[in-house]
């Protein structure tokens, strides 16, 4: 029989007698099943010897010199270095033992003298035994309250996720994807204020429901496709709350993996942007506003002169791609001057209103722009026009001016407001600018202007330094 219970090392016991015969028989004993033995032969040396290196059991003597066993026994289990040792009292049997006491100070079993082997050695392993199992749950325990420690910092982390997730500011939603439905198994506080709906409405629905009847969503198609491919998505969905009213809701769709890696749940984070999504709108139409003042005159409502200068080298570049002719014609009121020292500057405004509405009314071609060139100017651009078209609609404006029969009793050509028009029109190449098509307009008008104003005077030829005269129109 072996004395060690599992651990290679040989356990070692503290024999304290003050007879030596007893220490030789026990010594011989004990070591025979090969414990490690100490001796002492009295308490005080029993005592140095357990504190200085504590045995695994103490068998002690009760009846010695100086102090006896219950004495020393009592010292050893105040100390805490030796209080856990299992002390075992010998005592002869005619000597008056105390077993009451003995237990009392810290004794754990008896043994009496003169000594039986078998008994020695049962009560001494069966304390062993007892000493190891004690130290085996108290190993367990320490292990079971590290466990419980760490779970409790574990459920302390927990619980303040769950708070930061259930106070946050954001709406988040969990849906059991292992269900085949997908419903939805948590909403937080966000979520119940964003849309209305509290918890136990919306728990084990489709998120869908938050669509109401709007499931024409282009966005669906992005969710759907990183549902089926298992991936993240972001999107903002139209979205309805418990009262029916739209909120623009920004999502973001995860999935949740187990161990395995199989999709578990998706969580949905929500940010409603209602605010941010009108106040977008609202820039996005002050923009409109914006671009639409910046290419409108004031005072006519039609296209100002950048609107013409950008529409101009638009269509330059495309007439040149294309290979069509282009056409521009130079519009400015006769006498004009004279009308507002006559009229009044006012009149002179109303003049011009009435003027760009008849140019406008004539020319309605998609591709047309009329625009006011400055002052008392107008200019229409004409694509795919080329020179005789451009004379038809020239005529048909002065047309339109005439029948206006608006009275400018200081013109010299006539008792109403007149037109002069210049019109310049050419097919264009790499090597001409739009600026030279511009010029030719105005040299036409210039000898509109020369030859007795109220007329239109065509120009083909866009190249100055070329003279070639002029066409006047009936
Ligand atoms: P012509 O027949 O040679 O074109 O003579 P005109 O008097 O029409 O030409 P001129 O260039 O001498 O005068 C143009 C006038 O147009 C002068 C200016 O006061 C007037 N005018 C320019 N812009 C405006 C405007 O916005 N409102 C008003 N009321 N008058 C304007
Ligand atoms: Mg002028
Ligand atoms: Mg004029």
């Amino acid at each position: 029989m072996s004395n060690s219970l599992e651990s290679s090392q040989p356990e070692n016991i503290l024999i304290v007698d003050d007879h030596p015969e007893n220490l030789k028989i026990l010594t011989q004993m004990l070591s025979q099943q090969n414990y490690k033995i100490r001796k002492a032969i009295n308490g005080k040396m029993a005592l140095n010897s357990a504190f200085s290196k504590p045995p695994d059991l103490i068998l002690l003597d009760i009846v010695m010199p100086e102090m006896d066993g219950y004495q020393v026994c009592q010292q050893i289990k105040e100390n805490p270095i030796t209080s856990e040792i299992p002390v075992i009292f010998m005592s002869a049997l005619d000597e008056a033992f105390n077993k009451v006491k003995a237990f009392e100070v810290g004794g754990v079993d008896y043994i009496t003298k003169p000594f039986q082997t078998k008994e020695v050695l049962a009560r001494v392993q069966l304390q062993l035994q007892l000493q190891h199992q004690k130290q085996q749950l108290e190993e367990q325990n320490q292990k079971l309250r590290q466990e419980i420690t760490k779970r409790q910092e574990v459920e302390i982390q927990l619980s303040l996720f769950n708070q930061a997730i259930f106070t946050c500011r954001n709406g988040v939603i969990i849906t059991d994807a292992t269900q085949p439905n997908n419903p939805i198994i948590y909403v937080n506080q966000a979520f119940e204020k964003i849309t209305g709906y509290s918890a136990s409405e919306v728990f084990g629905k489709n998120c869908r429901f938050l669509q109401g009847e709007d499931r024409d969503q282009p966005n669906l198609d992005i969710i759907r496709n990183a549902l089926k491919n298992e991936k993240d998505c972001l999107v903002i969905m139209r979205n309805y709350r418990k009262d029916g009213t739209l909120f623009w809701n920004e999502v973001s769709i995860s999935p949740v993996r187990d161990a395995g890696g199989n999709i578990t749940h998706y969580i949905g984070i929500q940010t409603d942007i209602t605010e941010r999504q009108r106040i977008q709108t609202a820039l996005e139409e002050a923009n409109k506003k914006l671009q639409y003042l910046a290419n409108i005159d004031g005072l006519t409502q039609i296209a100002n002169r950048r609107s013409f200068d950008e529409t101009l080298n638009r269509e330059w570049c495309r007439a040149t791609r294309e290979q069509q002719p282009l056409s521009l014609i130079l519009c400015d009121v006769d006498y004009f001057k004279a009308y507002n020292d006559y009229y009044g500057h006012l009149q002179g405004d109303e003049c011009l209103i009435q003027v760009a509405q008849a140019i406008s009314q004539v020319v309605r071609r998609p591709a047309d722009l009329v625009a006011r060139y400055g002052g008392e100017e107008f200019v229409v651009i004409l694509p795919n026009t080329d020179g005789s078209g451009a004379v038809q609609v020239a005529q048909l404006i002065q047309e339109q001016i005439r029948q206006l029969q608006s009275p400018h009793v200081k013109s010299d050509v006539s008792p109403y407001i007149t037109l002069s028009l210049g019109i310049s029109s050419i097919i264009p190449s790499c090597k001409m600018s739009s600026e030279q098509l511009v010029n030719a307009a105005d040299r036409a008008l210039y000898q509109a202007k020369q030859q007795g104003r109220n007329q239109i005077i065509i120009n083909t030829n866009i190249n100055p330094k070329k003279t070639q005269p002029l066409q006047e129109t009936g």
